[in-house]
């Protein structure tokens, strides 16, 4: 048989060994998806970003992909990208289930005059700023944990009524917890924001690379100083109950490039979920 038949044949059987998978994920879910490819990815990508990824020592190449709490539901192209190939699998973005959440606060912290609504958009833009922090570092994202003992107050993605009139979906979970409670870092990280705001109160943002940052709000301490160097588990801040908030917890946030991802999706991060 000449050389180039077996060639042939070699590549074929490559080629048919290389499955695509359907993952399947809920409206702000971080999932891990993975792909044995026959040549280095270079890129991989969904729902129109970028998201990092990693090739170990397995030979699979592990990518982590948000979805937005708001995302359509729907199916989406997610796509891995090598120097020969694009490999095409499919994401199924399924509705989460999020409860109805109703607060009532005084009246000053529901409808603002001129000077509080400037005071809440610079916050606003703060925060936002840390999402386009580029740090040196590669989250473990498969290594997270709760960063408060507490009873969950008020679900990721609650719709919000204050004072009847309703709000943006709840971006975070709230942990109830009592005030001076250590709050310890998730994942290792770097402090990326401290500041007393008019809403969050005393808030903290910890960056923990390839756009992942999460945020902590309500804070009746923080013990970490901007642009400090945090591990996993450190202490970084106490429960409080400052800013529009009705009694001592923990506002738990986390944004993976830009999108609102549930922190409870992030701790259920392993190797063998979201697999349809
Ligand atoms: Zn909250």
């Amino acid at each position: 048989m000449p050389y180039w038949i077996i060639f042939l044949f070699l590549f074929a059987h490559t080629a048919a060994a290389q499955q695509t998978m359907d993952w399947q994920a809920t409206q702000g879910d971080i999932i891990h998806v993975q792909i044995h490819a026959d040549s280095d990815i270079q890129q991989l990508t969904a729902l129109g970003k970028s998201w990092p990824f990693q090739k170990n020592i397995d030979g699979m190449t592990h990518g982590w992909i948000g979805v937005d709490l708001q995302q359509k539901i729907g199916n989406y192209p997610l796509q891995w990208h090598s120097e020969k190939n694009n490999y095409t699998e499919h994401l199924h973005v399924t509705k989460g289930e999020f409860r109805i959440s109703r607060i009532t606060v005084e009246k000053n912290m529901s409808s603002f005059d001129a000077a509080a609504l400037k005071r809440i958009r610079a916050d606003q833009q703060a925060i936002k700023n840390t999402y386009d922090i580029k740090l040196d570092r590669f989250p473990l994202f498969s290594k997270a944990s709760m960063p408060v003992d507490g009873i969950e107050s008020t679900p990721f993605g609650a719709q919000r009524y204050v004072n009847g009139k309703a709000r943006s979906p709840h971006s975070g979970i709230d942990i109830a917890a009592p005030e001076g409670s250590p709050i310890a870092a998730p994942l290792a990280g770097k402090v990326l924001l401290v500041e007393d705001m008019f809403l969050n109160g005393t808030l903290i943002a910890i960056g923990h690379g390839k756009g992942l940052v999460s945020i902590y709000a309500h804070l009746h301490k923080s013990h970490v100083k901007l642009g400090e160097q945090v591990s996993a588990g450190q202490v970084i801040a106490e429960v409080g109950s400052t800013g529009r908030s009705t009694g001592p917890h923990l506002h738990w946030g986390m944004r993976f490039n830009h999108v609102r991802i549930n922190p409870q999706s992030l701790l259920m991060l392993s190797d063998n979920t979201n697999k349809k």
